[in-house]
């Protein structure tokens, strides 16, 4: 396991309530130590993204302490609990030479494909400063129960694949899977790996762990969040992160369940493109660009000769070549009209045809599938 650890490029880290607070009080030393394992990781050249829930935990003394139920209560509690969060996440991390960026996510970020490029291009924006470390949670006092996830397993999992993290770590008051509800029941097993996950697996985890009443998790959420991650070729780490340093001790071999993905995040995203991409125009291209495409590179507002259909940022366009077949389908992250705009334009030109500074690319290598490839 420590292998998957170390070679990992890209990694999600989620902390569940139980850890970041006890009795509504921040548990400043536990996380001091997590801030020192995150640099650990740093100094290894590998990036970090935090997924930090909490947020309701720390904040519900504000409306008298007692457990938050109603949904407007809770986001009351979430609302006094993130800058306190945040500050303590401040004051345990920035001594580890972290630059804290607040990322509050609803679920319409990663479900819409427009607003999710921009909040992927934003966190790869945090995680190219130096010292630069998101930290993510849900938009609890926005998010009402038709929008929200509910819990940030699965937000960590919609971030995995959102960045291609080829790890998602789920840390949480509980080291794994087991073959049946280890509460209730001495038989259990614990499951130290697994390649993928079987509806055998999602019968085991149980109902969700609401016993603290604070958190909303449990394994069910924690499996479904693995099988975002399998489907977006990450592996999710399932462990107890209780003790004091949990990344140092899953280093070290500390009991987790391993999910074991079949593909690599680049080619489970290209998977995922070609079979959902139905294309609403087509980007009409040159021969230098369409030879380009081919060799894997991404999509420049120079090699576009026109462009047919009406459609927004965001939008699953075709590209054709100038004998007018299809060689690729993308993203694009320009509209069709600013794509008229620039068509044929050096990107240095773009920000005086658009009047704003646009994305470099047209259509970014990572969000293209080449046909026959
Ligand atoms: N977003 C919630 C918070 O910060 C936690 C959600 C969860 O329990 O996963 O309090």
């Amino acid at each position: 396991m420590s292998a998957v650890l170390a070679s990992a490029r890209r990694i999600v880290i989620k902390v569940g309530s139980a850890l970041i607070s006890e009795s509504g009080d921040v548990r400043e030393d536990w996380l001091t130590a997590l801030g020192q394992d995150l640099k650990a990781l740093t100094d290894n050249k590998q990036d970090v993204v935090l997924v930090s829930s909490g947020a309701i935990a720390v904040g519900r003394g504000a409306l008298g302490g007692g457990i938050p139920r109603r949904l407007e209560e809770k986001q009351a509690a979430a609302a006094f609990g993130q800058p306190r969060l945040m500050a303590a996440l401040n004051r345990a991390f920035s001594a580890n030479g972290f630059t804290l960026a607040q990322a509050l996510l609803t679920l319409d970020d990663t479900e819409h494909r427009r607003r999710w490029l921009n909040a992927r291009a934003t966190l790869e924006t945090i995680l190219a400063v130096p010292g630069g470390l998101p930290i993510i949670n849900e938009n609890d006092t926005v998010a009402t129960d038709e929008i929200r996830y509910g819990d940030n397993d699965r937000l960590a999992a919609r971030v995995a694949q959102m960045l291609s993290a080829d790890l998602l770590v789920l840390l949480s008051d509980v080291d794994g899977l087991y073959s049946a509800d280890p509460r209730h029941d001495e038989t259990a097993q614990h499951i130290a790996e697994v390649d993928g996950l079987t509806s055998e697996h999602i019968a085991m985890a149980g109902g969700a762990n609401t016993a603290s009443g604070l958190g909303s998790g449990g394994m069910a959420t924690k499996l479904m969040a693995a099988q975002i991650a399998y489907g977006a070729g990450c592996a999710t780490l399932i462990a107890d992160g209780r003790g004091s340093h949990p990344i140092t001790a899953l280093k070290q071999g500390a009991r987790h369940t391993l999910v074991r993905p079949s593909l690599t995040p680049r080619a489970a995203r290209l998977q995922w493109l070609a079979s959902h991409l139905k294309p609403e125009g087509v980007i009409h291209v040159d021969a230098g660009a369409a030879t380009a495409l081919s060799g894997g590179s991404s999509l420049l507002p120079v090699g576009i000769t026109g462009v047919d259909g009406e459609f927004e940022r965001g939008a699953a366009i075709a590209i054709h070549t100038p004998q007018g077949e299809p060689i690729a389908r993308g993203v694009t992250a320009y509209s069709a009209r600013d794509i008229a705009l620039i068509a044929g334009c050096r990107s240095d030109e773009v920000e005086t045809r658009l009047g704003v500074r646009g994305r470099p690319s047209v259509v970014h290598r990572d969000d293209l599938v080449r046909d026959n490839a």
